[in-house]
């Protein structure tokens, strides 16, 4: 993990945790994740921290095209990735446990992580109890 981060923090855009996961592939060098030439990473548009222009010739070999030439949201892209990274497992992605060193964690579900927690303080709320024959009553009711 960069020691300059927090990965923890919720206020890290999306496009900011692909840098600093560029940064931390390439030994938190900024030079390298610049000359970085892997077309095929999904990264590779968002890695100066900004999604860049695919400035390739349309001729350009299929390698990596689906991912590189057109650009979709950096939440996308990094839940591409996580996907990847867990060999397509939704399961290995929800119970990864890097959350400590990998920069994407947070947004591993391809939402922001408020988005995370909303959902899962509705899933936590207590349902109402709906009986049968008894729909549409509430005992607020008088
Ligand atoms: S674009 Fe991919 S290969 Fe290149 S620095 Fe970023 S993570 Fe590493
Ligand atoms: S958050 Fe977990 S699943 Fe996603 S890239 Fe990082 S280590 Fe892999």
């Amino acid at each position: 993990m960069s020691a300059r981060h927090d990965y923890d923090d919720k206020t890290l855009s999306p496009l900011k945790r692909i840098r600093l996961f560029c940064l931390d592939c390439m030994g938190g060098s900024p030079g390298l994740v610049r000359e970085c030439r892997d077309l095929s990473c999904p990264f590779f548009l968002y890695r100066m921290g900004r999604a860049e222009r695919d400035e390739r010739e349309p001729e350009a070999p299929e390698h990596g095209r689906d991912e590189a030439v057109a650009p979709a949201r950096p939440l996308r892209v990094i839940r591409r990735c996580c996907m990847r990274c867990a060999h397509n497992d939704r399961k290995a992605v929800r119970e990864c446990g890097a959350r400590e060193t990998c920069a994407l964690w947070l947004c591993r579900f391809g939402v922001r992580p408020r988005t995370v927690e909303k959902m899962r303080a509705r899933r936590r709320r207590p349902k109402e109890l709906t009986l049968p024959g008894l729909e549409g009553f509430s005992p607020r009711r008088k």
